[in-house]
Parts: C-alpha cells; sequence; structure tokens
C-alpha cells in the first residue's frame, strides 16, 4: 500500500484503507484504546488503536511514545459529532489502527517538540532536528523554500541566468572581516570565503551574461549583532545596459509576485526618498513608513532664541528638530526619562518636551522660550490637544540619529502600528563616501564599484564628501531588504575612485588588477542589487528573529551548537597547511 500523508486525509477519504508512517506527536490512553497524534511533514492526524480490534497492533504500539516513528495501516473513520475537533485541519475524522508497529524508538527527549517551548535557545539549538520538527519551523523552512522557488522563476522569465560563483576565492570589498581558507598547495597563501559575488557578477557582464541572478551564500566575519548571522543568502542580481528605474521596476515586479503568492497586495512604484530626506524626515535610512510622525526641522523659528541650548546649536551649524507624539501628553516622568536616556544613547544631549493640553502649550525648561516661539513650534510640529513632541538640538548626525530612535520608541507605545501593514520605499542619492574618522580617509557607503552620480562627477576630487553614488536600498517596515548600485564601467574612472578610498594604484592593482583590466575589454554599463533572502523570509514567516527562518542557524558568538563547529583540528592537518596556532580561546 502506498503510504498517505497525515495532515491530507479528510471526510472525503472515510472508509478509506490507508497506511501512515511518522512521529507520535502525543499519546494518551483511554481506559486500554491507545490515540496517538501521528504527526509527519503534511501535518497530524489521530489514530485509535483499540486492543479488542487489533491487538497485535495494540501490543506492538504500547511502548510508542513521543516522537518514536511508527507505522499504521487502517480505515479512515468519521468522528463522532461530540469528538470533532475544528481546530484541527484533520478534526473531522480519525484512523481506526489495523495494523501497526514501531519503526523508530526515541530516546528520552530533552525537550518538547509538541506545545509550548519549553527549553533553553542553547539546548533547541544543540537538537536542532528535534526542534525542526516543530510545525511552526517547518512550515518556515516550507515558505523558505517556496519563496526560493518563485525567485527563481521570476528571474527565469525575465530572462536572467542562475550562474554559480566561486565559494573559494579573493577577499571582496564589502566592508566587513573576511573567512579565510589556508591553502594548502599553496602554503602560506589564503583563500577568503566570499563577502558578496559582487566581482564575480560584474565580470558575468564583461562575459556578455546580460542577465544574471544567484541564490549566493555570503560570509561576513562581524561581532554579531543579536540578529545577524556569520553566513547569509542573497538574491544576488546584476543586468547590463541598466538605468536605476529598470532595477527598481525589475525588483518591484518580484516583490509585488512574491506578497501577492502569499496573499498580500503591495501597491507599486515604491515611494522614493533621498538619503538627505530620509535622514532629515525619519532619522535613519531605513525609515519605518507605516505610520507617519516625520521629524521637522525647527530652526528656521528659533534663529534668534533666548534658549542656549537651541541658539548655540543652530550657531554651531546644528540642527533643532523635533516630532510630534499624537496623545502622549500624558507621557509619565518615567517614559521621559527612558526617552532622553534614549537620545543620549544615541549620541544627543538628551531631548525636551512641549506638551499641548487644556489648550495650553507647555516647554519642558520653564521661561526660556517666548511665546511666538512656542506659537511656532506648534504649528511647525502640527501639535494638538493631547500631543506631546519631543525636540532635539545639536549636531545634525547625532541629533538625526536620536530623534530616529525616539520616532520609534514613542510610535511603539503610542501608534496602533498594524502588523499586516507591509510599507516599502527606495532610498535613493547615497552620499559616494563618508569620512572614517579613525582612519583618517574616505570609506565607501556602498563598496568601491559604485558609480558616482554623472552631475556630482566634477566635485570628485574638490569636494569628495558631497558627490551621490547611484547606489540604492530598498527597506521594508524599517527593515533594509536590499542595496545595490549602477556601477563603474570604465577602467579609468574605477582607479580614480580606488585613488579617492586611500587605495594605491599598487594596492589596486595587486587585489583588483583582473577587474580593472577586465574593464578594458569592451565593459558594458551594468548595475544591480542584493536582496536578503533570510530576512524577506523572516518577514514573510512573521517570525521573530533569522534563525527562525534558517535550517542550522548559528548563535550570535557564530558558533554551530549542534556541531560544535567551530572545533580545533589535528595537528597534522595544521602541519599539511603549513600553519601553527598561537592562541587557544579557551
Ligand atoms: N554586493 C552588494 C552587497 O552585498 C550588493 C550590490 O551592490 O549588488 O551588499
Amino acid at each position: 500500500m502506498k503510504r498517505s500523508g497525515a495532515g491530507t486525509l479528510g471526510v472525503e477519504d472515510v472508509g478509506r484503507q490507508v497506511k501512515l508512517q511518522g512521529w507520535v506527536h502525543r499519546r494518551r490512553d483511554h481506559g486500554g484504546v491507545i490515540f496517538l497524534d501521528l504527526r509527519d511533514r503534511s501535518g497530524v492526524v489521530q489514530v485509535v488503536v483499540r486492543p479488542a480490534d487489533a491487538p497485535e497492533a495494540a501490543s506492538n504500539l504500547a511502548p510508542a511514545r513521543n516522537e518514536w516513528v511508527v507505522e499504521i495501516e487502517g480505515a479512515v473513520a468519521a468522528r463522532a459529532p461530540e469528538a470533532v475537533n475544528p481546530k484541527v485541519a484533520t478534526g473531522e475524522i480519525e484512523v481506526v489502527a489495523a495494523a501497526g508497529r514501531v519503526l523508530s524508538p526515541s530516546a528520552p527527549l530533552p525537550f518538547n517538540v509538541e506545545g509550548e517551548v519549553d527549553a533553553t535557545e542553547e539546548t533547541r539549538l544543540r537538537y536542532r532536528y528535534l526542534d525542526l520538527r516543530r510545525p511552526e519551523l517547518q512550515r518556515n523552512l516550507v515558505l523558505r523554500h517556496e519563496v526560493t522557488f518563485d525567485v527563481l522563476e521570476y528571474f527565469h522569465q525575465q530572462g536572467f541566468l542562475h550562474v554559480e560563483t566561486p565559494i573559494l576565492t579573493r577577499s571582496t570589498p564589502e566592508g566587513a572581516r573576511d573567512y579565510l581558507v589556508p591553502s594548502r598547495v599553496h602554503k602560506g597563501s589564503f583563500y577568503a570565503l566570499p563577502q558578496s559575488p559582487q566581482i564575480f557578477k560584474q565580470i558575468c557582464m564583461v562575459a556578455g551574461l546580460e542577465r544574471y541572478v544567484q541564490i549566493a551564500r555570503c560570509f561576513r566575519d562581524e561581532d554579531l549583532r543579536a540578529d545577524r548571522q556569520p553566513e547569509f543568502t542573497q538574491v544576488d542580481v546584476e543586468m547590463s545596459f541598466p538605468t536605476e528605474e529598470d532595477v527598481f521596476a525589475l525588483i518591484e515586479g518580484l516583490f509585488v509576485r512574491l506578497f501577492e503568492r502569499r496573499g498580500i497586495t503591495v501597491e507599486r512604484p515604491f515611494p522614493r526618498l533621498t538619503h538627505a530626506a530620509a535622514r532629515a524626515r525619519y532619522g535613519t535610512d531605513k525609515p519605518d513608513l507605516r505610520f507617519g510622525m516625520a521629524i521637522a526641522d525647527l530652526g528656521g523659528g528659533l534663529a534668534a532664541s533666548g534658549f542656549r541650548a537651541f541658539a548655540s546649536a543652530l550657531a554651531e551649524g546644528g540642527v533643532v528638530r523635533g516630532l510630534r507624539v499624537p496623545g502622549a501628553a500624558g507621557a509619565s516622568r518615567k517614559e521621559v526619562d527612558a526617552w532622553v536616556e534614549l537620545a543620549r544613547r544615541h549620541g544627543a544631549a538628551g531631548a525636551l518636551t512641549l506638551r499641548r493640553r487644556d489648550g495650553e502649550s507647555v516647554f519642558q525648561v520653564k521661561d526660556v522660550l517666548a511665546a511666538p516661539e512656542i506659537e511656532f513650534l506648534v504649528a511647525a510640529l502640527g501639535l494638538e490637544e493631547g500631543d506631546l513632541a519631543l525636540i532635539a538640538a545639536g549636531p545634525e548626525t547625532t541629533t538625526s540619529a536620536a530623534l530616529g530612535a525616539l520616532r520609534l520608541a514613542a510610535a511603539a507605545r503610542y501608534e496602533r502600528i498594524p502588523d499586516d501593514a507591509w510599507a516599502f520605499c527606495w532610498i535613493t542619492d547615497f552620499p559616494l563616501v563618508e569620512w572614517d574618522e579613525r582612519e583618517q580617509r574616505f570609506q565607501a557607503v556602498n563598496h568601491p564599484f559604485t558609480a558616482p552620480h554623472p552631475d556630482d562627477v566634477s566635485r570628485l576630487d574638490s569636494d569628495p564628501a558631497t558627490v551621490r553614488s547611484r547606489g540604492y536600498d530598498v527597506v521594508l517596515n524599517g527593515y533594509e531588504l536590499g542595496g545595490g548600485s549602477i556601477r563603474i564601467h570604465d577602467r579609468e574612472m574605477q582607479q580614480r575612485c580606488f585613488a579617492l578610498l586611500g587605495i594605491s594604484a599598487a594596492e589596486a592593482q595587486e587585489r583588483f588588477g583582473f577587474l580593472l583590466e577586465a574593464l578594458e575589454f569592451g565593459a558594458p554599463p551594468h548595475g544591480g542589487i542584493a536582496l536578503g533572502l533570510d530576512r524577506i523570509v523572516m518577514l514573510l514567516a512573521g517570525a521573530d528573529s533569522l534563525r527562525d527562518v534558517i535550517a542550522f542557524p548559528k548563535t550570535t558568538s557564530a558558533a554551530d551548537l549542534m556541531t560544535g563547529a567551530p572545533s580545533g583540528v589535528e595537528g597534522a592537518q595544521l602541519d599539511e597547511l603549513g600553519l601553527a596556532t598561537t592562541a587557544a580561546d579557551d
């Protein structure tokens, strides 16, 4: 008999003989009758084993406990009306066992696979194969598979070729630390695992492939913040002869399709914001546009203010900005203190409140602002009865970052952010470079292959900090889903940009000589983008963590608790590689 899927059975199968193979999800004994919830990838179905009708099955299955693997043969039967469970897909039926046996027992479980999670994250990762049996995690992996499949289908239909680029390669400059792999054959030399396939995909364009896509694994050895993984998956895309518009249309079409197939309507075109506007209005280059609470610039009405904090910030070339928190006029002292603390953590001196209550507007510091100044603030912030405004003053960068963080914190408390809203946007006009104080040189904001904006090229040498790039990011609900750019396809321009980043001609030749050379042989104009697949699936799954959508994730200390990687190796292996270690971690 062919095996049936437990979760696929329903009333239409009543009377059918079926064979099931799967795990005991839950087991109950009622006066000698055994009830097993049998689970396989398709779902769960209830099995009844009556010793009177199937004595051999009952004795075979008597020892079976949770997570034992069993085989059942029997007939699908309708449940009595009072036994119907509308909460379960197969709740109208059960399988009455005629035969049954244990295929594989299970050792006592370190935690329950069924029901509430009752184990620490460490234990769950150590026994990942058990945790993955949870229906929620299985659903996430199914979703991930389907999204991957849809992505490839979409790009295939658009004429893209899936090309695999090497994992053992040279360092690619995405700005993070490389994972290195020692070469046995070339002692003292190392491969680097790719931080991205960036250079290879550009070279694919020089090779005339015109449209490239790859579900690409990337590796970045960074100190991991809460929700990052040292290896992650990108939907990596490159095309020849594109404008920004072509890339935007392509990617919007992808997201519309991915979300539509999951019953979510996404509006296009996605709104666009320049990097400068995003920073000014939302205090971040990845704004959450599911709600308003835009930041207002208040400097215009305060230039002559007698309040020192404002006047001196403006006099020193800084800003005074604020945002309205609707309905927060009654915020407690404690809440305000927490906001001030948050603003400080982002480098601002603090934040001040302006409350509008009982028709009156009260600024936190008494008697420092003139009545017309307060009126100006109320109007500029759009403050209404019952509202509170948070105002910060100081240098542009820290003030903007602080207000961006305050906007999110205050919204979490005072705005009803719909969890089924999907607010995409494009961020454009990034600066090409930013000054790195520590290293005393310019760094690429995107990467060194990003083309400068044609209107700004004339300032490349004289005023590089003001040059915009042709880079862009796509953002959803405050998460950066991906980024890319139109690239440099001209050797001379590429060399100029390397030089601007403090990469000497010799170093450029040593590290990227092959790319510079390739640019001399009819390199087409090209550009592309990379999207974070893990994050896209996480958002679609409604999961809280990337770990919930990656089959075998690592911890924040980049360890794999199941296999024990990273681990020491045999001395002989090191000898063969010509390596010696000087320090062990523990
Ligand atoms: N290589 C870039 C990244 O991984 C994406 C791109 O420019 O296409 O962030």
